[in-house]
This record gives C-alpha cells, sequence and structure tokens, in this order.
C-alpha cells in the first residue's frame, strides 16, 4: 500500500490503552470511519486487492468478521459489484449455520457462517480491520473453505506485526494498508 494512505491511517486511528483489558492497546477506527475522503480511499484501497492488474473483478463475494469486518467489507463488496457475507460469532446468524473453534490465549471463540452464503468455487476475498494473532482470520478461512468457496485473499486495514497474524494465515495471500 502506499505509504500517505498507511500515514493517513496513521494519523485517524486512535490508540486506547488498556481497552477492552488492562495490556491492551486498541486500535479505535472510529476517526477514520467518521473522514469521509480517508474511508473512501481505505474501502478503495482494499477493493483493489479483489481485482487483477487491469482492474478486471476477481473475486465472486467478499465476507467481512463482525464486528469492524463489517464496516469495511461492506463497502469494499458494493465497490467491487459482489455480494457480502457476514462472519459472526454464536447465536446471531438466524438461518442453518457452519461453525469453526478456534482457540484464544484464554479459551475459546466460535464464528459461523450460513450454509448457503457461498456458492460452490466462488472465490472470496475476506476483509477486517486488524490482523493481530491470526485466529479470526484463519478460522473465517476454514469456513470459507468448508463453504466450498475459493480463498482469494485477506485485505486488512492494520497488522500489528508483533503479533503472528501472517504465520496463523499461512499461505492466504495478504493485503495490508498500515503495519504498526
Ligand atoms: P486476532 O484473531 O487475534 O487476529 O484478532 C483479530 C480480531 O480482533 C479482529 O477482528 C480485530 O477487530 C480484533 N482486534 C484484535 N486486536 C485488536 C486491537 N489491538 N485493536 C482493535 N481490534 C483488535
Amino acid at each position: 500500500a502506499p505509504a500517505d494512505l498507511s500515514a493517513l491511517i496513521d494519523g485517524l486511528v486512535r490508540d486506547v490503552e488498556d481497552f477492552p483489558k488492562a495490556g491492551v492497546t486498541f486500535k479505535d477506527i472510529t476517526p477514520l470511519l467518521d473522514d469521509h475522503a480517508a474511508f473512501t480511499q481505505v474501502v478503495q484501497a482494499l477493493a483493489a486487492a479483489g481485482r487483477d492488474a487491469s482492474g478486471q473483478v476477481v473475486v465472486d463475494k467478499v465476507v467481512g468478521m463482525e464486528a469492524r469486518g463489517f464496516i469495511l467489507a461492506a463497502p469494499v463488496a458494493l465497490a467491487l459489484g459482489v455480494g457480502f457475507v457476514p462472519v459472526r460469532k454464536p447465536g446471531k446468524l438466524p438461518w442453518e449455520t457452519r461453525s469453526v473453534d478456534y482457540d484464544l490465549e484464554y479459551g475459546q471463540e466460535t464464528l459461523q457462517m450460513h450454509t448457503d452464503a457461498l456458492t460452490e468455487g466462488d472465490r472470496v476475498l475476506v476483509i477486517d480491520d486488524v490482523l493481530a494473532t491470526g485466529g479470526t482470520a484463519a478460522a473465517t478461512a476454514t469456513l470459507v473453505q468448508q463453504g466450498g468457496g475459493v480463498l482469494h485473499g485477506l485485505a486488512v486495514l492494520m497488522e500489528l506485526s508483533f503479533l503472528p497474524g501472517r504465520a496463523a494465515i499461512g499461505d492466504l495471500p495478504l493485503t495490508v494498508l498500515h503495519v504498526v
């Protein structure tokens, strides 16, 4: 990603210390979302991950993870002219779901996707705000594959490079707009 976009993001993401718990520096993207020009640039840069070098759209679906992933993934889907698929915490999706459990530092988490969200062979771009340990992204990638999707890549606003997110997603192509 271009250096000026990275700097723009850096200036519009607020570090909140000890949120949601002691020792965590939370990356608050609300100032960026509140800036129409910056939000537009970010959505366009993330959407570029779903295009080839000539600008052709090469994905069939955009998948976003609850909750901040939704905010970025839905406008990316619109920019690419493809559908948006939500991945959610347990008990939120109303239809038949598929689940993947994954480990957190302390305990376990589960993510779900509707069983009919993808069509066999759909090429999928996954979008989230922050790549941290990579657990969320890896679980989402598994849901996409179990749903018959073909992973095209993962695009995130920010990568926390002091955490092993990149290793957790294996060889899934990664687009990062801002590295912390
Ligand atoms: P992980 O599964 O550890 O890669 O965490 C990624 C998910 O948790 C993303 O959906 C992020 O929205 C959220 N997240 C993790 N760490 C942070 C952070 N420091 N600031 C904001 N969100 C975070």
